[in-house]
């Protein structure tokens, strides 16, 4: 059921916006709207603080689904989700209180600041500082590429508190928007998901209360780590979306066009191909749909889990992409047909959240 309502909304709401929302670069503002009308935004907010309290196997279904149509939107729920989960992992109930409510409302979306220039994959190498002054925190440092960030009212952001420590030396935050010192850089010009803004974010002695800290001090790279194995399940997700959403397309296709004076779906290796891609997508949904599984019990295999459906699904995603643009010949290399965009799309899935050269790195430091 939830499946079917997601579907219908995003097919009558979001879709019909999708190649012009990768065409001008703009946010997908119709798919904002019509996610928070029907509370499909962050489902992911418990009950008690106000959300839909959706748990991770209904949220990967939302996102799922959201970007079978549109990957660029899917990145609403997906980031939603992965900006405030360190808050529902770590934080204190007065922090859960003061920013789950907005969340879930629609007033507000949460964006997550982990990467910096020179910190990506290797994430603890962070330069960011926040040091302490009285009851407050001082922030000063630059983020990079934050998904969201301008939009989104709120920034879970790492940085470091005891440079001696390394990863046990970074702590996590709260910043808002609104904070002194809080600025954005040009949106990133970039290959796929150009509905997604992606800014860097400058924090220039930005004053925070102490009761901002989300969790100890220095537990903030345990934090950032552990949101991680939950919403790398997400990214799963919207891998499995694109890459439904490019066969779907492709099937219909290649029963309408007509070479050799029949439907070119009558082709054997045709055929094989779609059978190809099915098994593929199959075999990623139920990865991801156990990893979710995994992750609403929080099983101790879960690190394993999380990166195995995520590295999967994407290869899966680019793979699929790739032959929905084969199976249209000519006619899936343009932006006249939906599939060359989901391909562009599908790209990221494998590099964001951890590349999956990452993801292997951690499945080989976790193997069951
Ligand atoms: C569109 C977009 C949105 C993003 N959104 C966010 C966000 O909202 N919040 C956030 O914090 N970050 C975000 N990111 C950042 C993203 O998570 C990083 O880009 C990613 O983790 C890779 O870091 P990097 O780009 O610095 O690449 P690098 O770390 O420089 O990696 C370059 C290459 O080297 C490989 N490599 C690195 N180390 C190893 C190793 N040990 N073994 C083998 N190979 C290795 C990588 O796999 C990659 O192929 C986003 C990125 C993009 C492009």
């Amino acid at each position: 059921m939830l499946r079917d309502a997601i579907r219908s909304l995003a097919e009558a709401k979001i879709a019909p916006y999708a190649a012009a929302v990768d065409e001008e670069a703009r946010f997908p503002q119709e798919a904002l709207d019509a996610l928070v009308a029907n509370d499909l935004h962050a489902v992911h907010v418990p009950e008690e603080y106000g959300g839909a309290g959706a748990d991770a196997l209904a949220t990967v279904i939302v996102i799922e689904e959201v970007a079978r149509v549109c990957v660029s939107s899917s990145l609403i729920p997906a980031v939603n989700k992965l900006g405030s989960l360190p808050v529902i992992l770590s934080g204190s109930e007065e922090l859960k209180k003061k920013y789950l409510g907005p969340l879930a409302k629609g007033d507000g979306m949460f964006s997550y600041c982990l990467s910096e220039p020179d910190a990506g994959s290797d994430a603890a190498g962070m330069k960011t500082r926040a040091v302490r002054d009285g009851d407050h925190w001082v922030l000063n440092g630059v983020k990079r590429w934050i998904t969201n960030a301008g939009v989104s009212e709120y920034y879970t952001v790492m940085a470091v508190t005891d440079p001696t420590k390394r990863s046990k030396g970074i702590s996590a935050f709260v910043v808002e928007k609104s904070d002194e010192g809080v600025s954005f850089g040009a949106p990133e010009k970039k290959l796929g998901i150009k509905g997604s803004p992606t800014r860097e974010v400058y924090l220039d002695n930005v004053r925070i209360p102490a009761d901002r800290m989300i969790g100890e001090e220095g537990t903030g790279f345990a934090t950032a780590m552990k949101t991680l194995d939950h919403t790398r399940i997400t990214i799963a997700a919207q891998a499995l979306g694109v890459a439904q959403g490019a066969l779907d397309y492709a099937k219909g296709y290649v029963q309408e066009r007509k070479q050799f004076g029949k439907a070119i779906a009558d082709f054997q290796g045709i055929q094989f191909m779609l059978a190809d891609m099915a098994m593929k997508i199959e075999a990623a949904r139920q990865l991801t749909y156990a990893a979710a599984a995994k992750s609403e019990r929080g099983d101790k295999d879960l690190t394993f889990q999380g990166a195995a459906a995520k590295c999967f699904a994407s290869d899966v995603a680019m793979e699929v992409t790739t032959d929905a643009v084969q199976l249209l010949g000519g006619y899936g290399y343009t932006r006249d047909y939906p599939v060359e965009r989901m391909m562009r799309d599908a790209k990221i899935t494998q590099i964001y959240e951890g590349t999956n050269q990452v993801q292997r790195i951690v499945m080989a430091r976790n193997l069951p």
